[in-house]
This record gives structure tokens, sequence and C-alpha cells, in this order.
């Protein structure tokens, strides 16, 4: 199988994407045009939508190599499946985000604090929660195969854990009693929805003439 070109700046999405893909003997590498061009606006109202969007748009750039584009979010049941699509832009939509001369990016930690906020006054049997992630692969402006996949869990009070990124540390899974944050990168992608979409997305390829 060919070198399949992520197109994503996000190290945690690289890390699990190359971590998955080694298993299938696959070599995940960076579209490293990405870095250089604009990105397109995500306008989608799903998971399909936007990924579907960034593939075609990336793979123009890499003309005759596959490139992969994800999108993906939290859906919490008691937030009518928020903050889902916007799941990077949870705080920022709310006005909360770091001034633009700030030396770190803190948007994990302002989207986790709004979601406990908004989640304070429910108790604990009603904050279920999926992760969701759909995969587009395309190739010189064309989808060839998108896949999906996604795992259950928990919004918990306190954040536990220092690995993963985004929410993983405050996404429980009861069936390890450990948040994502809190396994290691292997049990995460056996089990979670990039993982899942990603192993989904390998086989439809793999199965190509
Ligand atoms: P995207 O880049 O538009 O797909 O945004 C995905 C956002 O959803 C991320 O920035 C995170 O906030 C959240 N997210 C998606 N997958 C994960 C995950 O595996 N762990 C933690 N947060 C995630």
């Amino acid at each position: 199988m060919p070198v399949l070109y992520a197109a994503t700046t996000n190290q945690g999405k690289l890390r699990d994407f190359s971590t998955a893909a080694q298993e299938f003997g696959v070599e995940i590498e960076p579209l490293t045009i990405l870095a250089t061009i604009p990105a397109p606006e995500e306008t989608g109202a799903t998971f399909v939508d936007n990924a579907i969007l960034k593939a075609i748009y990336y793979s123009r750039f890499a003309p005759s190599e596959i490139v992969i584009a994800d999108d993906s979010g939290l859906e919490v049941e008691a937030l009518n499946g928020a903050p889902g699509v916007r799941s990077a832009r949870f705080a920022s939509d709310s006005g909360l985000a770091d001034s633009p001369d700030a030396p770190l990016d803190n948007t994990d930690v302002w989207n986790n604090m709004l979601l406990l906020q908004r989640l304070a006054a429910i108790p604990a049997p009603q904050r279920t929660a999926r992760y969701h992630c759909v995969l587009a692969a395309a190739r010189n402006g064309q989808i060839l195969h998108t896949a999906e996949g996604s795992v259950e869990g928990v919004i918990l009070e306190a954040p536990r854990g220092t690995g993963g990124f985004g929410y993983d540390p405050l996404f429980y899974l009861p069936q390890l009693d450990r948040t994502m944050a809190e396994i290691d990168l292997e049990t995460k992608l056996s089990l979670s929805h990039r993982g899942r979409a990603l192993q989904a997305l390998l086989e439809l390829l793999s199965s190509d003439p």
C-alpha cells in the first residue's frame, strides 16, 4: 500500500494515525504543504461533510498521492450532541480564548473548562458522551472512500491523567475504569473512534485494485 498523507497539523491526531497504521504496515506522513497554504473553512454541518471537504481540498496540493483528512469531536448527550462538529472551537465560540500574544495554546484547557461548566448540574448517570471520527481519503480532488468510528464514555467531574489531548482527561471509559488520558496509546487506538475509523479506511483502501 502506498504512503498516506495526513492532512492535519494536530500532533495528537498525527501520533494516533501513525501508531494505528503501523499495525497494518502502512506509513502515514504529515502533509507538510499544509503549513504553507490557507486552511479551508470547515463549513460542513456534519463530520462527514467536513472530512470530505478537507480531503478534497488538500489532495489537490499533492498530485497523485492519497490524502486522508478527518473530522472528529465529542458528542455529549445532555448537551444534545454538542460540542459535535464545533469541538475544537467550543470555548472560542463562547468568547473564551487566549489573547493573541499568549505564549502557549490553551485551547484544550478552555474547552474542558467550558464542558465542566455546562455539565455542572448534570448528575453522573446522565453525563454520557461519544467520540466520533469520520475519515475521508481523496486523490487529485476525488473522494476514494470514507469510514467512521466511535467510542462511548462518560464525562467526569474533574480531569484525570496526563496522556492524550483535547477532552481526553474528562472522557472516562467505564469498561477500563480509566480516562482516555490514563491509557497507553496502543490501548487508546484499539478502542478509540480514530483507531476504528482508520482501521475501516485501511481495509477499504487495501481492497482497491
Ligand atoms: P477537528 O480538528 O475539527 O476534527 O476537531 C476535533 C476536536 O475534537 C479536537 O480539537 C478535540 O477538541 C476533539 N477531539 C477529537 N478527537 C479527540 C480525541 O481523540 N481526544 C480528545 N479530543 C478529541
